[in-house]
């Protein structure tokens, strides 16, 4: 079998991480591709490198990059120390190259778009070779691949996207025969370039994407992404006592937590492998024994309904509202064109089929200038008193329980609100989709850790 395993920032970051990451990677039979972030911080720093040139202060660009390159010399000698020398030359180039470019930055006083990817891919570009050095040392025949040669995207600088048939088949070309003569690539994770060659980044955390791209290129039997958790949890640990690793998961449930913030992954960027029929594994560099979260396509029905409950602050509920909304079309139309007119981004919808209000749950620092923009865009029905106000709360949290289990069970509702009712959590507004997967409610945000705790222990009994 031929496995993708990505590692991300932290798992490449300390000599500790590394040496679990040679482990780890010498435990897989056959075939294996490594992808690798920046070491943890570092994509970070160079943003502010590539900010402080911008503004002119070329000296403290100058300082970061020199210390980011004595940190990965560093973890160079500690890992690999016998066969630092050609790798260290290939990083003291790459640095000043940076560096360079950082310069002409400073006395132009822009950084477009296209030289801050340049910038960025310093990072990758560097932990490629360290993890490469230190899988050598472990007698792995490891060589770092930069993903520029093969992975091909649009210009779309800062968050372009893969061209997959491009990228599909020079990844093949480049891939394959090294995987054939038993050479375990280290890929830079995150960058790609045009077809003319130019650097490109493919969004922050898109390491993720890149081993994804690579596994469905290379039809990989599993796609391993490695980090610093044991999974995705069924509720957030930290207002949970009992929240546990989910062991399965499907996709369109990975989507529905991540999107009402569940961080460990981006769901979209393991879409090119689930498509291509290849599991996607998040495991723990530091706990490897631990089963983590295995993503496929499809559900596999294990008896739950709500597996998850994920929820997410610092939001607000904006509702319009009037009785004269009632049976008169076009009032949704408005109120979506408003937000999509002010880049609003709407996280949940509700309105009730008296039609007298529609409520919108968006970002809490953005609910003034939408309440401002839909009383000018709503300014006639207003004076009609068709529309009577557009009302703000805040803060307020979404609380979401998903799980496929949900579909066509009766009585989920009935449970969710009892437990919260129990828990004299008073809910503001609710939301179902048809795909019957996640119910998401509108509390205080002060309820919100409540709400969570109520509604994990409903489920979880059931389990015991
Ligand atoms: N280094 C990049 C970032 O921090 C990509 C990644 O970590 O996946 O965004
Ligand atoms: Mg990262």
């Amino acid at each position: 079998m031929r496995t993708v395993l990505k590692f991300g920032g932290t798992s490449v970051a300390s000599a500790e991480a590394l040496e679990r990451v040679t482990r780890i990677v010498g435990g897989v039979k056959g075939d294996r591709v490594v992808v690798v972030s920046a070491t943890a911080g570092t994509t970070d720093r160079l943003h502010e490198a590539a900010a402080a040139a911008a503004g002119g202060d070329g000296e403290e660009a100058q300082r970061i990059v020199d210390e980011l390159a004595a940190s990965h010399e560093t973890l160079l000698r500690t890992v690999a120390p016998t066969q630092a020398d050609e790798t260290s030359a290939d990083l003291a180039e790459l640095a000043a190259r940076t560096a360079a470019l950082l310069r002409s930055v400073a006395i132009l006083r822009e950084c477009t778009a296209r030289t801050r990817d340049a910038v960025l891919a310093y990072g990758e570009l560097a932990s490629a070779p360290i993890v490469a050095a230190t899988l050598r040392r472990s007698g792995v025949d490891a060589r770092p691949a930069a993903a520029t040669a093969f992975v091909v995207t649009d210009e779309a600088f800062g968050s372009a996207a893969p061209l997959f048939a491009e990228t599909y088949a020079a990844a093949r070309e480049w891939l394959q025969p090294l995987v054939k003569a038993g050479t375990v690539p280290v890929v830079t994770g995150f960058i790609g370039a045009t077809s003319d060659g130019v650097t490109t980044t493919l969004g922050r955390g898109a390491s993720d994407y890149t081993a994804a791209i690579l596994a469905a290129a290379l039809g990989a039997g599993e796609c391993r992404i490695y980090t610093d958790v044991s999974g995705v949890m069924s509720a957030d640990p930290r207002m949970v006592e009992g929240a546990r690793p989910l062991g399965r998961l499907s996709y369109a449930e990975a989507a529905e937590l991540s999107y009402f913030g569940a961080k460990v992954l981006h769901p979209r960027a393991v879409l090119p492998a689930i498509e291509a029929g290849i599991p996607v594994r998040i495991l723990n560099t530091f706990e490897p024994e631990d089963a983590g979260t295995t993503i496929t396509a499809q559900g596999v029905p294990d008896g739950s309904v709500v597996k998850a409950t994920t929820s997410l602050g610092g939001l607000s509920l904006v509702t319009v509202q009037g009785a004269g909304m009632s049976g008169v079309p076009g009032f949704a139309a408005k109120v979506f064109d408003t937000t999509a007119a002010e880049g609003v981004s709407v996280l949940m919808i509700s309105q009730a089929s008296s039609e007298n209000s529609i409520c919108l749950v968006v970002p809490a620092d953005t609910a003034d200038r939408l309440k401002a923009a839909l009383e000018r865009m709503l300014a006639k029905d207003l004076a009609h008193h068709d529309v009577e106000r557009v009302i703000v709360e805040r803060p307020i949290a979404v609380v979401a329980a998903v799980g496929e289990g949900m579909r066509g069970t009766p009585g989920v509702a009935a449970r969710i609100f009892g437990a919260l009712g129990k828990a004299k959590v008073n809910v503001i507004a609710i939301a179902q989709g048809s795909s019957e997967l996640n119910v998401s409610l509108c509390v205080a945000e002060r309820d919100q850790a409540k709400a969570v705790r109520a509604i994990h222990e409903e489920f979880e009994r059931e389990r015991a």
